[in-house]
């Protein structure tokens, strides 16, 4: 179901970025559609995330924990939640943000793309410069230290453009390509990418014998 286009950007929740990473359909049936549905892995990573949130903020030595801290960047329109920050330092602070994760180190950069979001917020709330972060991955009991390179960033920044354009236009896109990635989507019900697929290839054969143009070409 599409919705009608918005004049006016709306602000763009970080861990959104992360949906549209993985696929821009599932991203607008969340975030213009309001569809929902947990499966066991995102019902687990939300009981992950209650765990980490209800731990107290800590000074140990020069570093300062603070959980659940909000951030913005104004200029991004995007908004969200870090999980941990440690901040080392008297007056020259340095900030570490770290992301918390139910599964383990992905090739793609999904996860890094939320975690690089939530740097550029805090650079913007600090006036600083954030040199890298970690993600720290559940299931391997591990931390991966991520660093915000201009290609992270730049991938950073065309994905929350993206993401916000399609916000606007309230448009649903089509499934996308990748059958694999639809098998671990916790959507697949609600999108029915096969249904979709399968009447793409009928209306694409009914195409091939209604068209005059395509039997000429073709030398029939
Ligand atoms: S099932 Fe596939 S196409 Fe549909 S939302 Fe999930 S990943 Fe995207």
């Amino acid at each position: 179901m599409a919705k009608c286009p918005k004049k006016e950007p709306d602000w763009l929740m970080i861990s959104a970025l992360q949906h549209y990473a993985y696929c821009p359909r599932q991203f607008a049936l969340i975030h213009i559609e309001q569809a929902w549905a947990d499966n066991f892995f995102t019902a687990h990573g939300n009981l992950l995330h209650e765990r980490v949130d209800s731990y107290e903020s800590e000074q140990r030595g020069d570093i300062r924990y603070e959980r659940s801290v909000a951030v913005r960047s104004n200029a991004l329109q995007i908004r969200g939640k870090l999980d941990l920050l440690e901040v080392e330092g008297g007056s020259a602070k340095k900030y570490y943000p770290v992301e918390y994760k139910r599964g383990k180190p992905k090739q793609e950069p999904w996860d890094k793309i939320q975690l690089c979001a939530q740097a550029l917020c805090l650079e913007e709330m600090r006036d600083t410069t954030i040199e890298s972060g970690a993600m720290w991955y559940w299931q391997v009991r591990k931390r991966e230290h991520v660093p915000f390179d201009e290609e992270l960033r730049g991938i950073t920044l065309q994905m929350i453009k993206e993401a916000h354009s399609l916000l606007m236009s309230g448009q649903t896109p089509e499934p996308i390509a990748d059958q694999k990635r639809c098998k671990a989507c916790s959507l697949n019900d609600l999108c029915e990418p096969a249904v979709f697929r399968r009447d793409h290839s009928s209306a694409y054969i009914e195409g091939i014998f209604s068209d005059p143009t395509r039997s000429e070409s073709n030398g029939d």
